[in-house]
């Protein structure tokens, strides 16, 4: 029998999400009262929130906020609108979810950034937070640190582009919903506490049961979980996507895709978590490798669907590293015009890049990736723990891709990584789980704000890559492996950099130093830059766009140029690679 929803209702969210202005419209329609956190801190204190933190810092804030939040819950039938940094104490998260149900109002940095040049319009408790000569980055940063714990809400509305009253009414609408998806065994409250085993991110802690992030793309929204040996809990987690996706009655059979490598050590494992949960599965294992991404061994995919009757309602779970993934999504997409897809990337490649952003693709003789589509999954999802099986040269290939994205976007992370090195490559299970979290939280950040990459933010991951590709297509595929061949060509990138003024000669050593420490320092294959040239040529006539570096200005400052001399790529290629 449905559950009576909780009387309260907790609007979380970054500050300037609308929370304030959504909580009376929602307490009006119910006919409650509406309560704003700020309003009772100011009140208790007899003194505004600005003073607060002058006379205390943000820890007697936290405090202060902690106990209003405690005053609201002895009220029922309550809306109220909370601070955005009130998630971050797990005693805060535990308090809302006993007590009632949490809706998160999303809404992306550039939004908030011009609700916070309005501010003489509204105020915000975290004003002083945001603050500073660039608050657009410090939005970003801060929004980026909480948005693992913004993920934990019950429901998440998207305020950029409604109005007020619109807002409202989803907020009501999931409240209704709340009795009828929310199962009562005490499964929805510890996930939506978190709680303290493994690091997102230095100064948030975050449960592995709990999701890294939500990926909101303008298609799609999905949960995104990776944790050390959570492997048997993917069947769970299928039916939880389901549920939030709003489709509890689908059909239980599953069609997992995997390698012959993946297969042979965790096919069983994958079999008994799915059919735990009582998942009638199929699964069709495809030759380890790169020829696997092709449209015949997606023609054989359909020939099996087709011979179990598969719906369209039922989940493909695409298990193994890019090569599966790619295939399968790609199947996914197409087959019955797409099926639910599940992401279960067993390759560190896979789950810090190509299993998060949607991108599906086959190869054709022309050319990699050529025959492809835009597919979101319904989850992703990666037990850390895997890794532990994976050849050690694809490993270390796969650290090429953190440490971009921490030199293109995360600071912290790169000193993280520089701390770590030894741990990391020995696959210590809390720092690996940690750095892989986070690196999946920055490409989901990416693929969030460029789903298709039309204003070109998705184009900085290509940081390292004009080389790189070009290097993997002159060379032969399979010579270099994709991380490899991409941390050569963050290599020539710096230097090009460097060359041009931008990159500073202590950055593109400092890059160089981790790369090696990471054992990406290869020697560079026999190949012309006449070859290297020729392959980024071919590669713009293929895509049919024209070529744009990425170029470091600073850690976390990627630019995009597309005005680097030929001379100049000819004599790095040529020069500074082979030293
Ligand atoms: P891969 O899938 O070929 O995996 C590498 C090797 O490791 C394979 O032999 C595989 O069988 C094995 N393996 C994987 N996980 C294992 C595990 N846990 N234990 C033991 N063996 C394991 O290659 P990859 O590096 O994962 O991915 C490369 C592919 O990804 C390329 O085709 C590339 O184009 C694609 N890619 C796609 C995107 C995207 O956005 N879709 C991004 C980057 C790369």
């Amino acid at each position: 029998m449905p559950a009576e929803p909780p009387r309260r209702i907790f609007l979380t969210g970054f500050s300037f999400s609308g929370k304030s202005c959504v909580a009376p419209l929602v307490a009006t329609t119910l006919g409650w009262r509406a309560v704003d956190l700020d309003d009772l801190i100011e009140e208790a204190a007899g003194k505004d929130i600005a003073s607060i933190f002058a006379a205390e810092g943000e820890p007697g804030f936290r405090a202060s906020e902690s106990e209003a939040l405690r005053r609201a819950c002895e009220e029922s039938e309550v809306v109220v609108a909370t601070g955005g940094g009130v998630v971050v104490a797990k005693e805060n998260r535990r308090l809302m979810a006993e007590s009632g149900i949490v809706v998160c109002l999303e809404a992306r940095p550039e939004t908030i950034r011009r609700r916070l040049e309005q501010t003489d319009a509204e105020s915000d408790s975290e004003r002083p937070l945001l603050s500073g000569a660039d608050p657009l980055a410090r939005v970003c940063h801060l929004k980026a640190l909480r948005q693992p714990l913004y993920a934990l809400a019950d429901f998440t509305v998207h305020s950029d582009d409604l109005t007020p009253e619109l807002v409202a009414e989803e907020v009501v609408r999931a409240w209704r919903r709340f009795a009828e998806c929310v199962s009562y065994d005490g499964s929805r409250l510890s996930s939506s506490m978190g709680g303290g085993a493994a690091s997102v991110t230095p100064d948030v802690p975050v449960d592995e049961a709990g999701p890294v992030c939500i990926v909101q793309t303008q298609t799609a929204d999905y949960a995104v979980y990776a944790g050390w040996g959570i492997l048997d809990g993917l069947g769970e987690k299928l039916r939880h996507a389901y549920r939030r996706a709003g489709q509890a009655a689908l059909s239980d059979a599953v069609y997992v895709i995997t390698d012959s490598n993946v297969h042979r050590h965790y096919g069983g494992r994958i079999a008994d978590a799915l059919s735990g949960e009582g998942f009638a599965v199929h699964t069709h294992v495809v030759p380890a490798g790169e020829a696997s991404k092709s449209l015949e061994e997606a023609s054989e995919l359909y020939d099996w669907l087709t011979l179990h009757r598969a719906e369209r309602n039922q989940a493909v779970i695409a298990m193994g590293g890019g090569v599966v993934g790619d295939l399968a999504g790609f199947v996914a997409a197409t087959y019955l015009r797409g099926m639910p897809l599940v992401q279960a990337p067993t390759s560190l490649l896979a789950m810090v890049d190509a299993a998060i952003g949607g991108k599906t693709a086959v190869n054709q003789r022309e050319a990699k990736n050529l025959v492809g589509a835009f597919y979101q999954p319904l989850l992703v999802f990666a037990d850390v723990a895997t890794l532990q099986t994976l050849p050690e040269r694809e490993l270390t290939s796969g650290w090429a891709e953190v440490i971009k994205h921490a030199l293109i976007m995360d600071a912290e992370l790169l000193a993280l990584l520089e701390d770590r090195v030894d741990a990391l490559r020995a696959l210590d299970p809390a720092a690996t789980t940690g750095v892989v979290r986070r690196s999946m939280a920055l490409k989901a950040q990416v693929v969030a704000e460029d789903e298709r990459e039309v204003t070109g933010r998705r184009s900085i991951l290509n940081y390292g890559h004009t080389i790189g590709h070009a290097l993997e297509a002159a060379t032969g595929y399979g010579t270099l492996l994709h991380g490899e061949a991409v941390a050569l060509g963050m290599l020539a990138a710096a230097e090009i950099g460097r060359r041009m003024g931008l990159t500073s000669p202590e950055l593109a050593e400092r890059q160089k130093t981790l790369l090696e420490r990471f054992g990406l320092a290869r020697p560079l294959p026999a190949v012309t830059a006449e070859a290297v040239l020729s392959a980024i040529a071919l590669d713009k006539k293929v895509s049919g766009k024209s070529v744009r570096w990425v170029l470091l200005q600073g850690v976390g400052n990627p630019v995009l140029r597309s005005d680097v001399p030929e001379l100049l790529v000819r004599e790095v290629v040529g020069g500074q690679l082979r030293r």
